[in-house]
């Protein structure tokens, strides 16, 4: 019958999933369907009319952002990563230019470990197995600047992932689902920093606002993803469709599937945890230093070990959308539109 025959977009996934169904981070995707599945309804009503705009009106220099870079890792994270942070920019591993002038965007192979966690991005691209892999193993972070305080909170959160990507030539299901939440995690903590300083709200925008209005995105996107994800797992003539890639241009429309599959995943992911991190973090329930142990432990442990120094069992769908509630409530100060 016509009807049953597989939309092209249903045979992609019946690819993607044949084709990686085996990897860590996928089985991960896959047991925690229920889970995923039992929030993205609520997770999307919880941020329906709310006021998500936030707008940075202040002009900052290269100087601006680095000491006020500098001055947040040095006092609330530790000299070490201020001084890992000002190396790779002194060593220009670090390379900031400006986004309207992109010639001077250019990428160079640099050196040593900075110190034990403190390691520069690389750049990250999937090998033909769905792995996770690196090209060329140390890259510079480049950064575009936007010249406002959007700077600031870029570079925390792109430094943060370069402190836990130490065994950069392994793929770790780990790092892959979770690097995103701990550097969310800094750029709220960011925020109450810029905060405490006494800098002004219109100057130091708000990136808890940025994040929910991404994180709306991506569970209008998991909820599609999870959907495609659900009817191949459950229907046998899709779940045993044979394939073979006929040539290069199929593959590599499985591999960018899968990719932005996984960035969608980690995304949503890495936000709700996020959340509930800060929502910790102000209750007084989560410390800095749990915080850096379970980052530094993203490095050392595979698969989901990590999350349990964060919480003892993962929170509940109704713990997820109360902090995410809260924390919405803070921002908006309890108003809807
Ligand atoms: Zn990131």
């Amino acid at each position: 019958m016509e009807n049953n025959l597989p939309s092209e977009n249903e045979k992609l996934y019946a690819k993607v999933y044949s084709r990686f169904k085996g990897s860590d981070f996928f089985s991960v995707v896959e047991d925690g369907y229920d889970y995923l599945n039992g929030q993205i309804d609520r997770v999307l009503e919880s941020l329906k009319n709310r006021d998500l705009t936030s707008v940075y009106s202040e002009y900052y220099t290269i100087e601006d952002t680095l000491s006020l870079v500098d001055s947040f890792f040095r006092e609330v994270i530790g000299e070490e990563c201020a001084d890992a942070f000002n190396k790779a920019v002194k060593s220009g591993n670090i390379e900031l230019y400006d986004k309207y002038d992109l010639e001077e965007a250019s990428v160079h192979p640099v050196g040593d470990e900075i110190g034990p966690h403190y390691r520069l991005i690389n750049e990250e691209q999937f090998d033909e197995n769905g792995k996770y892999l690196y090209t060329n193993a140390h890259k510079n972070v480049e950064n575009p600047l936007e010249h406002d305080i959007y700077d600031v909170y870029t570079l925390v959160h792109e430094f943060i992932h370069s402190t836990n990507d130490r065994y950069k030539n392994m793929y770790k299901s780990d790092r892959e689902l979770l690097t995103e939440s701990v550097s969310i995690t800094y750029e709220f903590i960011l925020y109450d920093y810029l905060k405490s300083k006494g800098i002004s709200p219109n100057e130091i925008g708000n990136p808890i606002k940025d994040r929910m209005r991404h994180l709306k995105r991506h569970a209008s996107n998991m909820r599609y993803i999870l959907k495609m994800l659900n009817k191949v797992r459950t229907d046998e003539n899709l779940k045993n469709i044979q394939f073979d890639f006929s040539n290069d241009d199929e593959k590599k429309a499985v591999l960018d599937k899968y990719a932005d599959f996984c960035a969608e995943v980690k995304y949503y992911i890495g936000t709700l945890i996020a959340t509930v991190n800060y929502k910790n973090y102000i209750d007084g329930k989560l410390s800095l230093k749990t915080l850096e142990t379970y980052n530094f432990s993203i490095d050392e442990y595979n698969e989901l070990d990590s999350l349990p120094i964060l919480f003892e069992t993962l929170p509940t769908n109704d713990e997820v959308v109360s902090d995410l509630e809260c924390l919405l409530d803070s921002i908006t100060e309890g108003k809807k539109l």
